[in-house]
C-alpha cells in the first residue's frame, strides 16, 4: 500500500515508517518539524536500507495537504501529527484544538475528495479518564483533565460520525497506553524538547548526568507501592500494532487498546531500569502532579482477537532500548 505517515519524522512515526517499509509498503511522510527533526527520516531509511518521501508540510495547510494526494495514490493514511504537551495545552488550549482538530478534518477532507478509505488515528488512553483499570473499549469515556486530551476525545467523535455517515470510510482509532524503548539500533528514539514531563525520557536523563534526580510524583496512591501505575509499551510493539491495524482495516469504525496489559509502579519502572542497565536512578518522593490518576491499564484482548497483534516486549528491553537510545544521543 502507499501510506501517507503525518507526523512521521515524529517518535512513533518513525518506528512506525520502519515497521511499514519492512513490511513493503511504500510510506509518504508529511510532517511540519515542529517536534522532530528531519534526521529521523535519514535515520529510517538508514535503519531499513529504503527510500521514503518526504514533505515539510503542516496538515493545517489544506493545499499543501491537497498537493500530496495529487502527486500520490495513496491507499491509506496514519495520522500521527499533533501536538501532545499536557501541560502546554492547559496554557496554550487554542493551539491545541487548532492544530490538532484542524489538521484531522484537513485530511479527513483531502481522503474524501481523493477517494482515500483507510485512515488509523492515534488516540490515548487518556480519552478513559479516571475510570477502572483495566480499561476496555467499550467503557463509557470520562472526561479528561486537559485540551489535549480533549482533542483525542474530539477527533475520535469526529471520525466516527464521519464513518457513520459514509460507510466505506475504514476508521481505526488507536489508543495508545505508554510508549517507551526505542529500535535497538540505537538511532531512533524519543528525544523530547527541554525538561522532559513523561517519566521514562525523565529517568533516562538522570540516569546520563543530565538532571540530578528523578521526583516521583505521589506514594500514597493506592497500588501495589503507593506510586502511579501504567501500562508500558515498548514502540516498536506499538508500531507493530499500526501495520497490523492497517492491513486488518474493514468498513465502519473500530477502536482498539495497544497496551500490554500490564501495569508497573512508577518504583516498579526505577528498579527494572536500574537492573536492565545496571546503572543507578536516584530519586525522591514529591507531591502528587495535578490531573493524574492512580492506575491506567489496557484490557488488550481486542486487539489480539480482531488484529493477531499483541505486545511482544517485555518492560527490561524497553529499559535497556530507551537507555541506549539515550546513552548514544547528541543534541
Ligand atoms: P511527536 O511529537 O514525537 O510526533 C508528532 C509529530 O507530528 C512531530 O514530528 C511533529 O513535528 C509533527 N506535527 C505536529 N503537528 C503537526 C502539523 N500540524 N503538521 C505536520 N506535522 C505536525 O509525538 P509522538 O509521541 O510520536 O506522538 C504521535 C501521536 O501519538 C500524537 O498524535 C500523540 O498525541 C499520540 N500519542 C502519543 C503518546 C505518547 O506518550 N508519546 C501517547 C498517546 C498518544
Ligand atoms: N512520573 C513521575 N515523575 C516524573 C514523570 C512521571 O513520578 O518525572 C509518574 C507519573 O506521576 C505517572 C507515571 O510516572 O504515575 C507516568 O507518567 P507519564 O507522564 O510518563 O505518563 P502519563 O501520566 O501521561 O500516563
Amino acid at each position: 500500500m502507499n501510506v501517507l505517515v503525518t507526523g512521521g519524522a515524529g517518535y512513533i512515526g518513525a518506528h512506525t515508517c520502519v515497521a511499514l517499509l519492512e513490511a513493503g509498503h511504500t510510506v509518504i511522510v508529511a510532517d511540519n518539524l515542529c517536534n522532530s527533526k528531519v534526521e529521523s527520516i535519514n535515520k529510517v531509511q538508514q535503519i531499513t536500507n529504503k527510500d521514503l518521501t518526504f514533505y515539510e508540510i503542516d496538515t493545517t495547510d489544506e493545499k499543501a495537504v491537497d498537493t500530496i494526494f495529487s502527486n500520490h495514490e495513496i491507499d491509506g493514511v496514519i495520522h500521527f501529527a499533533g501536538l501532545k504537551a499536557v501541560g502546554e495545552s492547559v496554557e496554550n488550549p487554542l493551539a491545541y484544538y487548532y492544530n490538532n482538530l484542524v489538521g484531522t478534518m484537513v485530511l479527513i477532507k483531502a481522503c474524501q475528495k481523493y477517494g482515500v478509505n483507510r485512515f488509523v488515528f492515534s488516540s490515548s488512553a487518556t480519552v478513559y479518564g479516571d475510570n477502572r483499570v483495566p480499561f476496555v473499549e467499550t467503557m463509557d469515556l470520562l472526561p479528561t483533565t486537559n485540551p489535549y486530551g480533549e482533542t483525542k476525545a474530539m477527533s475520535e467523535r469526529i471520525l466516527t460520525d464521519i464513518a457513520n455517515a459514509n460507510p466505506v470510510f475504514s476508521v481505526s482509532i488507536l489508543r495508545y497506553f505508554n510508549p517507551v524503548g526505542a529500535h535497538e539500533s540505537g538511532l531512533i528514539g524519543e528525544a523530547p524538547n527541554g525538561i522532559p514531563n513523561n517519566l521514562m525520557p525523565y529517568v533516562t536523563q538522570v540516569a546520563k548526568g543530565k538532571l540530578e534526580k528523578l521526583r516521583v510524583f505521589g506514594n500514597d496512591y493506592p497500588t501495589v507501592d503507593g506510586t502511579g501505575v501504567r501500562d508500558y509499551i515498548h514502540v516498536l510493539d506499538l508500531a507493530e500494532g499500526h501495520v497490523a491495524a492497517l492491513e486488518n482495516l474493514t468498513e465502519g469504525v473500530h477502536v482498539y487498546n495497544l497496551g500490554t496489559g500490564k501495569g508497573t509502579s512508577v518504583l516498579e519502572l526505577v528498579k527494572a531500569f536500574e537492573g536492565a542497565n545496571d546503572i543507578e536512578v536516584p530519586y525522591e518522593i514529591a507531591n502528587r502532579r495535578p490531573g493524574d490518576i492512580a492506575s491506567c491499564y489496557a484490557d488488550a484482548s481486542k486487539a489480539k482477537r480482531e488484529l493477531g497483534w499483541t505486545a511482544k516486549h517485555d518492560l527490561i528491553s524497553m529499559c535497556r532500548d530507551a537507555w541506549q537510545f539515550e546513552k548514544n544521543y547528541k543534541e
